[in-house]
């Protein structure tokens, strides 16, 4: 029998590959009526699913699709005063549009492996060509947001069917650049 688990729109209709060309595109709230337009230049990094609860994600489901571009790619173009960070204590300054809902940009200033890097959701592009999701993050987490334990097995399977492999924190390559970021800073390691 077909696996059916829903993971997210942009991944349940089969991955887009990457246009080599992608020079960035213009990111596009919820908003019929004055959406918040915010131009990213360049192509994504990183890009992958994630199952965390604070993530911005499309109604019904509970995985974001969401990437990092550099803090100086990122231009707030219209409509910028709808904008407001959502927990301003929280690593990542998710900023929302305040009408729709939709994360526009998320960026981390606090000195961390992350900073100088924004968080943004790839789907909200105007345009096509980005680079696709990856891997999976945070997959257990999306028991919190209500998904029935007994659905995970399915979940992860389908998860690795569409090229996705899920982990329950970041990738390892993501947790080493984070953990030799620490111990550059401890002096763990030499910096
Ligand atoms: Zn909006
Ligand atoms: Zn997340």
């Amino acid at each position: 029998m077909a696996n059916t688990a829903h993971i997210h729109p942009a991944v349940d209709a089969g991955l887009k590959s990457a246009d080599p060309n992608f020079g960035g595109g213009t990111l596009v709230c919820a908003c019929a009526d004055k959406p918040v337009k915010v131009r990213i230049e360049g192509q994504v990094a990183h890009n992958h699913a994630c199952g965390c609860t604070k993530c911005w994600k499309p109604a019904g489901t509970h995985f974001s699709i969401v990437a990092v571009v550099p803090h100086d790619k990122v231009t707030v173009l219209e409509n910028g005063d709808k904008l407001q960070v959502v927990d301003p204590s929280a690593l990542i300054q998710r900023h929302a549009c305040k009408e729709c809902g939709v994360h526009m940009y998320g960026p981390v200033e606090r000195e961390h492996a992350f900073q100088g890097l924004d968080f943004i959701h790839p789907e909200r592009f105007q345009e096509g060509g980005w680079a696709p999701p990856g891997f999976a993050a945070f997959v257990s987490s999306i028991i919190e947001s209500g998904v029935d334990p007994g659905q995970m097995d399915g979940i992860r399977s389908r998860l690795r069917e569409v090229g996705l492999e899920p982990y329950d924190c970041l990738s390892p390559g993501l947790m080493d650049y984070v953990a030799t970021w620490v111990a550059k800073k401890s002096g763990a390691l030499p910096s």
